[in-house]
């Protein structure tokens, strides 16, 4: 339906119909264009395709239908012009990283970023002669000290995991900019539906769209989205050379995510609102970290920067380990899982699991402690996760 001009429709409308054109056979779904190559008319054809002066499919590395369709649909949701899938979260942010760092780049992100996030920063681009410093999430005048004349850009991803601090995006788009720097941030915990950093100055958002995009916990993919500038003439090259493409099938379910996210996230962050405010009167539990609540540092951050608080919760046990433990083994409904934006509810213990390999150092400096316990909470009833919980509190 190329007449219709999708951005003068609501984001639920664009998740349903926008970007993807019917074929011949009158379908109403669409379908999973399982092909690698496509079929050029002449010669002449494949010569123009190939040096992209004639627009069209040549090969699914470069483009594919069903992956343009949700790339056409998350770039609408995030208000930005343009978008790339990838195979990962990880191999979105890799792809950022290769297309626009070289040796002798300096990078300055969030300490508290996805574990594999650091390790990329640190150890693939370091060994090539970025270097990287981490700095507090939540404190705008690190994050300036910290930029050098060779500063590329700013990584961040806010909320936080599994602390749930919330960074100042505007804050942090104004001080990347007047350094001449990109502000690049990791939306995966929001979604487009809770927060477009575009819109408050950010110059890329990158996805797992393995979440909450999903929605579902069954496939594995990401995405970047930012300026044509950007995405199109710097970030494109690399992923049709670097080949970490999205699988059109991973597409077609993330399509089918995306349909059904503003329903979802409404009610994920409906439930783990309830929840935060109901763990914060359990005797058991000796603190809860979730922006919904007056308690929490960034709560007035939070409610001027996200249309709701967010679907992940954590809390702090009175005691340590053993009481995260015995309270995460006795539920028999939660999946102990790390994942996280599923339908299901999730529960973890960070300072085992993904915060694992930090040392005892640094997961008390990151706040991590021993008592911690972080839920992803789902789309079951409500009251079947608290008596769930019930159970080991
Ligand atoms: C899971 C996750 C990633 C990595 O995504 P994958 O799809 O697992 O590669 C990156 N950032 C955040 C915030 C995540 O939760």
């Amino acid at each position: 339906m190329t007449d219709f001009d999708w951005q003068d429709y609501a984001a639920e409308t664009q998740a349903i119909r926008a970007g993807y054109q019917r074929s011949h056979e009158d379908e109403n779904s669409i379908p999973i264009f399982a092909t690698s190559s496509y079929v050029f008319e002449s010669a002449e054809q494949a010569a123009l395709r190939f040096t992209g002066k004639q627009p069209g499919n040549v090969y699914s590395r470069f483009t594919n239908p069903t992956v343009s369709a949700f790339q056409t649909r998350l770039a609408l949701l995030e208000q930005g012009e343009s978008c790339l899938a990838f195979s990962s979260g990880m191999a979105a942010i890799m792809a950022v990283g290769m297309a626009l760092l070289k040796s002798g780049d300096h990078v300055v992100c969030s300490r508290s970023v996805f574990g594999n996030t650091v390790l990329t920063f640190q150890n693939y681009f370091g060994k090539f002669g970025v270097s990287t410093d981490f700095v507090s999430l939540t404190d705008p005048a690190a994050w300036e000290a910290a930029i050098k004349p060779n500063t590329r850009f700013l990584f961040l991803e806010t909320p936080s995991n599994p602390m749930i601090e919330i960074a100042d995006i505007q804050a942090l788009a104004d001080i990347a900019h007047r350094h001449d720097c990109l502000l690049i941030v990791d939306n995966c915990f929001c979604t487009p539906i809770l927060q477009k950093p575009l819109l408050l100055g950010a110059d890329l958002v990158v996805h797992s769209a393995t979440k909450f995009i999903d929605g579902h916990g069954r496939c594995v993919g990401g995405a970047v989205v930012g300026s044509e500038e950007l995405i199109d003439k710097q970030i494109y090259p690399y992923l049709r050379t670097g080949g970490a493409c999205m699988s059109p099938f991973n597409a077609w379910a993330f399509l089918s995510g995306l349909e059904t996210l503003a329903l979802r996230m409404q009610a994920h962050c409906d439930s783990a609102f309830e929840l935060a405010k109901w763990l914060e009167k359990q005797p058991a539990v000796a603190k809860v970290h979730y922006p919904g609540l007056a308690s929490h540092a960034q709560h007035e951050l939070a409610k001027r920067q996200q249309s709701h608080f967010g679907a992940v919760v954590s809390f702090e046990l009175k005691g340590g380990k053993d009481q995260a433990w015995r309270l995460i083994d006795a539920t028999r409904m939660l999946s102990i899982t790390a994942n996280l934006g599923d339908v299901k509810t999730s529960i973890t213990h960070p300072a085992t699991t993904t915060h694992g390999r930090l040392s005892a150092e640094a997961r008390a400096e990151a706040g991590i402690n021993d008592n911690l316990v972080r839920i992803s909470v789902g789309l079951e009833n409500i009251e079947d996760i608290k008596t769930d919980l019930l159970r080991g509190l």
